[in-house]
């Protein structure tokens, strides 16, 4: 599904600020994988999420999505790509707080080309119903408790059915409970076919994924 050969990212390249975040990154992630990359801060795995799902682009290599070669494509074509195939999940939630919960989990569909914009809402609820919290619906974000912010975040995620889920430490800011319910839904997306990639400091959080990259200073030194 996913293939990264010899990925480097750099950072204001060729300026005197330059910094190399990503060092020659190979990765093959299978269709239906559920996938923890672990490292320290700073070793680069934000970096590698953004490639993951054309938030950045990169400086060398090759990124093959669905055997497709994508690294020449245009800004149209990854946004394009980026919403029909990933939903993103980022670090600290990234809801608009005085929006409703259906109003959030709603956004992502004027950027989809899709057929269910007519019926946005009745799109959102189902989203929401999937993820067990359609009672939270009405509800302004604000609100919230972190789990529930976080079951918002995925449902917002999923709303334009994605195939791939890419999550920057979606439990990094919850309790260790909260943390473990919120791996549930992962782990019912995996089950219904979805490829889930998880960023996470956790080792407890990782081992119950099917595989860990690990990445240090910038390089993938197991798992790939
Ligand atoms: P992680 O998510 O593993 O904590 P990041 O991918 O966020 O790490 O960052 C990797 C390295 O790249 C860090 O040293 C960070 O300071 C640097 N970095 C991240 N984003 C930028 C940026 N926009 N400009 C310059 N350096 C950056
Ligand atoms: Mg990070």
């Amino acid at each position: 599904m996913i293939r990264l050969n010899g990925i480097d990212k750099i950072y204001n390249y060729k300026k005197e600020n330059e910094f190399q975040a990503l060092y020659k990154v190979d990765l093959h992630i299978k269709a239906g994988e559920m996938v923890a990359i672990m490292g320290r801060s700073g070793a680069g795995k934000s970096t590698l999420l953004h490639i993951l799902g054309f938030i950045d682009t990169f400086e060398a290599g090759e990124y093959f999505l669905n055997g497709e070669k994508v690294e020449h494509f245009g800004d149209v074509k990854r946004a394009n790509l980026r919403n029909e195939h990933f939903g993103i999940i980022m670090q600290d939630f990234a809801l608009v707080e005085n929006f409703s919960v259906w109003e959030n989990v709603m956004l992502p569909i004027d950027f989809s080309k899709n057929k269910h914009k007519l019926n946005k809402k009745k799109t959102a609820m189902k989203a929401l119903k999937s993820i067990g919290i359609e009672e939270l619906a009405g509800k302004k974000v604000s609100k919230l408790s972190g789990g529930q912010k976080q079951r918002v975040a995925i449902a917002r995620a999923i709303v334009n059915n994605p195939d791939i889920i890419l999550a920057d430490e979606p439990t990094g800011s919850l309790d260790s409970h909260t943390a473990e319910d919120i791996m549930k839904v992962f782990k019912m997306l995996k089950d219904m076919g979805k490829t889930i990639i998880i960023i996470t400091h956790d080792i407890n959080i990782a081992n119950q994924c099917e595989r860990i990259i690990e990445l240090s200073d910038g390089k993938v030194i197991s798992g790939e």
